[in-house]
Formats: C-alpha cells, sequence, structure tokens
C-alpha cells in the first residue's frame, strides 16, 4: 500500500522540473516517463489479457448516408478525406494505415499526410498525383461517368497492388472450400458454384476489382449473405458459415477501390474551393522507441493494488474475483506472457499515424476548414487511439473504431519536438486513458466476464448502410491478424484466441 502511495505522488508531481522542450532528457526526466509508461501499460496489458476486443465498431465520425448528394458539405469534406487516406494505405498489415488532416490557411489548404511507416517516399507523391487526376476530371466534366471512375480506379488499384494481391491469396483457398461443400452438399444455389469459379479466372487485379465491385449487389453475394448467418446452434470458428462470410467480406474489400473512385468524384465535384491552390506535405514518422522495462507485472494482486484509490473497501472483492479468474484460466501466466511480448525488443511500438496528425495540428495551432477538426484515416481507430482522442484537451472528433488493443501502441514523444505543449500535456492525457483502461478492466472483473468476441479491423464495405441493417459488424477476418504477425505483437495471446479462451467465453 505505501508502495502504491508514493508511486502515485510521483507521478503526480511529474512536469514542473522540465520547462521547456529540453534537448537531451537527464535521468530524473528518464525516470518519470519510465513511471508514466509503467503506470500506463501495467493496466492495459491486464485488459488486454481480458480480451484484446474491447467491443464491436463505433463510428462517430463519418455520416453511414452513402448517397454523396445527400451529405452535408461537412460530411462530404469528410467521405472526401476518408477515401483518400484508403487509397493510399496500398499494404494489408499495418505498417501503411494513412492518417490526412486538411489544413486552411488564408491562402491555401495543406493536406498533411502521416503514415504508421515513413509516408515521404511512396505516399505523398501517390496522393499529389491522385489529386491532380481528380482535380482535372472533376473540372473538365460536370457530372462524371463510369469511364472517369474507372481511370482513378486504375490508379489507385496500380499503386496497391500488394494489398490486392493478398486479398486474392487468402480468397483462393476460402474459394475452394466453398466448392467442396456446395459440391458435397449437392445445392448449387442457383448458380453460386459457376459464380465461386469465376474468381480465380480474373486475369489482371483491374478485373478482379471491377468484378467485385460489380457484383456487390448481385443475388450471388445475398445468397452469401444468407449462406454466412451464424447457424442457431453452437458453431467453432472454423465452421462453414464463417468461410462464406470471408469470402463476401474480401470480396467487398476487393470492390472498395471502385467504389472509393467513385466517391471521391463525387465528393471532389461539391469542393471545388479545396482544389484551388493545394499542397501535399507529409509528417516524419518518430523515431525508433526504446521500450522501458519495467518491473511490477508479475503478481496479479499487486497490480489490483495499484489500480484501486488507496484504502479501497473494494480491494478485497477485487482480489478474491482475480483469484478466481486466476486458478480458472491462468490469468497470472497470461499476464507475463502479453507483458514479455510487449517488452520484447522485437516488438517496435508505433505512433499510430492519426495520433501523429491529432498532435501536429495541435502543436502547432493548425486551422481545419469550417473549424471541423476530423482527421481522416484509412482504417478505424484501435482503442488506444480511440482513448487518446477523447481525452485530448483539442476535442478532435472521435475517429471510428473497431475497438481492439494492440499492444505495440505507443505515445508521441512530445518533448522530441520544439513544437511540443506544455510537459503536463501527455502525462495529462495518459493518466486520463489509465483512468478509462482501468474502469474497463475491473468492470469484467468485478463480472467475472469473458472477452468480447473478435472481429476484423476493417468492414466488408459493400455499402456501409447495408452492413449496418444486416448486423454484419463482426466478421471474421484470419488475414489481419496473418498479416500482421510478423510486423506487430498481435491478438494471438489474449485470452479469445486460445482453446482456453473458448473455455472461458463458453463459460
Ligand atoms: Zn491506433
Amino acid at each position: 500500500m505505501a508502495k502504491k502511495r508514493k508511486h502515485r505522488k510521483d507521478s503526480s508531481s511529474s512536469g514542473s522540473p522540465e520547462g521547456q522542450s529540453p534537448p537531451s532528457p537527464d535521468k530524473s526526466c528518464l525516470g518519470l516517463r519510465k513511471r508514466q509508461l509503467s503506470r500506463f501499460y501495467e493496466p492495459l496489458v491486464l485488459l488486454y489479457t481480458l480480451g484484446s476486443t474491447r467491443g464491436e465498431h463505433t463510428n462517430s465520425g463519418l455520416s453511414i448516408q452513402d448517397n454523396v448528394s445527400l451529405l452535408s458539405m461537412r460530411d462530404v469534406r469528410r467521405r472526401f478525406l476518408t477515401e483518400l487516406a484508403y487509397m493510399c494505405d496500398y499494404d494489408k498489415g499495418g505498417g501503411t494505415v494513412t492518417s490526412i488532416g486538411l489544413e486552411s490557411t488564408p491562402q491555401k489548404h495543406v493536406f498533411w499526410v502521416a503514415s504508421n511507416k515513413c509516408p515521404k517516399r511512396k505516399i505523398v507523391p501517390f496522393l499529389e498525383s491522385l489529386l491532380v487526376n481528380i482535380n482535372r476530371i472533376s473540372t473538365a466534366t460536370a457530372r462524371h461517368g463510369p469511364q472517369e471512375a474507372e481511370e482513378v480506379a486504375a490508379q489507385c488499384v496500380s499503386f496497391a497492388t500488394l494489398r490486392v494481391k493478398k486479398y486474392q491469396i487468402l480468397l483462393r483457398p476460402l474459394l475452394r472450400a466453398c466448392l467442396k461443400w456446395l459440391a458435397k452438399a449437392e445445392r448449387d444455389k442457383d448458380g453460386l458454384e459457376e459464380w465461386l469459379r469465376c474468381w480465380e479466372l480474373q486475369g489482371s487485379h483491374m478485373a478482379l476489382c471491377r468484378l467485385a465491385y460489380e457484383s456487390r449487389k448481385s443475388d450471388y453475394m445475398r445468397t452469401l449473405a444468407r449462406l454466412s448467418a451464424e447457424p442457431l446452434h453452437k458453431s467453432s470458428r472454423d465452421a462453414m458459415h464463417n468461410t462464406f462470410r470471408l469470402v463476401r467480406h474480401y470480396i467487398g474489400r476487393l470492390g472498395h477501390h471502385f467504389r472509393a473512385a467513385d466517391v471521391l468524384l463525387s465528393c471532389a465535384s461539391k469542393l471545388p474551393e479545396l482544389f484551388d491552390t493545394y499542397e501535399v506535405r507529409g509528417i516524419s514518422t518518430p523515431q525508433g522507441f526504446a521500450v522501458p522495462q519495467v518491473g511490477g507485472m508479475t503478481r496479479l494482486e499487486s497490480i489490483i493494488v495499484r489500480m484501486l484509490p488507496a484504502k479501497s473497501p473494494d480491494l478485497d472483492r477485487y482480489q478474491q474475483a482475480l483469484a478466481e479468474m486466476d486458478s480458472k484460466y491462468h490469468l497470472s501466466s497470461r499476464v507475463r506472457e502479453n507483458y514479455t511480448k510487449y517488452t520484447d525488443a522485437k516488438s517496435k511500438p508505433r505512433v499510430h499515424a492519426e495520433i501523429q496528425v491529432l498532435e501536429h495540428f495541435f502543436s502547432r495551432s493548425l486551422s481545419f476548414p469550417d473549424a471541423d477538426p476530423f482527421i481522416a484515416c484509412s482504417k478505424p481507430a484501435c482503442f488506444c487511439c480511440l482513448l487518446y482522442f477523447r481525452n485530448h484537451p483539442g476535442h478532435f472528433v472521435e475517429p471510428a473504431s473497431h475497438r481492439k488493443i494492440y499492444l505495440t501502441w505507443r505515445p508521441p514523444d512530445l518533448n522530441a519536438d520544439n513544437n511540443s505543449p506544455s510537459p503536463e500535456h501527455l502525462r495529462d492525457i495518459l493518466n486520463a486513458m489509465v483512468k478509462d483502461i482501468r474502469k474497463e478492466a475491473l468492470r469484467q472483473i468485478d463480472e467475472k466476464s469473458g472477452p468480447h468476441a473478435w472481429h476484423a479491423d476493417s468492414l466488408t464495405g459493400i455499402t456501409k448502410s447495408t452492413v449496418y441493417e444486416q448486423g454484419l459488424k463482426t466478421l471474421e477476418d484470419p488475414g489481419e491478424t496473418f498479416v500482421r504477425a510478423g510486423e506487430e505483437v498481435e491478438d494471438s495471446k489474449s485470452l479469445q484466441s486460445t482453446p482456453k479462451a473458448r473455455a472461458f467465453s463458453d463459460h
């Protein structure tokens, strides 16, 4: 208990001796940073172990209206920036996730671009040429047709060759499994077999993506949706409906470049002022980060002490609940395992793209058009980014989120930049995040409840409203895990991805 009070006192006294942006942090500063991070990651690793997916997708910043002509000007601009960010994210797996903030100055607009890996070599030149193309088309024609959309799609599909290729590779064995099942079941489903076979026969990425786009509202996709439905009886993760669901999901993703090209052109014709004078600028990706080796992550009973206020009357109850969960589900060893993963030298924590853009705008007091503090991203935000936005004093628009925890998430190094806000800035945000993380973990421990169902980071994208209507937000996507596994510490050690986890969630 005494240790906890000392710990808290240290944290709350942070910041004041540091002054403005010291060029090289001294020992006490490093110690402070280490304690801050220790206080942050300890409950985060526990929460990750309790379940790395913290609920359903949320979509607060973007309208689900698909018809661009029915959107407000603010929503047209948000949709335009979001599809631009998607087009820039040329690979699958997290490294190329792209975020864009639009700055408005009296002289021009500036598209500020950040990516999980540096955007300056590939993404910035691509975005420049894409904007030139979009501007040329929307200036030349009042209303674009399929030919113009195809031209933009071709440029983007070519840039995203790596992504399309990975979807193609993931789709192949799934198609074969579906064909095998249909043959065995002797149920042709009105030509579904023949239609599934034609996905293997497409000669180019463009042909594949075009077919996916044209098929989005077909009867075959509706049949796939029916076959994807969860059976009434309990089923395993590799049951056939999941295979059909994945086929539908990947076809949706393959068609998205065409759909996004159409949306971009529709939006651009409503945003002529944006193209008067503009430039594209990359935000430098933060330097590598040495994960601090912090202690105290070994015993659940001491973690819970640090998560509660001093002399909390609830301590016994939480300790008992944790002990119960520990004996059944080996929580202690899983927490240790996940923590070891986090501190692994190969884990390479990153400042996610949307956080880079957020702090870039905040620290320089940059202005958004129509004072709409919206930051676009190619993918929904993770759980930590969502909490960072929510607890940031800049009141930026809360992003759509898939609410997953990545242990490779890290906060920005605000002191590394001369434009840094006050030293208390990051401390206050992290403290507020810790509060939310603790609350979420304590609630789950109190309920002794299992983890939320896992779902894909991205939505299928047939249409946003259709997905919402059909409640198909929980789509399995092993591809995301498969690709990311080499780059990030992934979900593999959270409870729900293990046999024990299934026991946990079935309990
Ligand atoms: Zn994130």
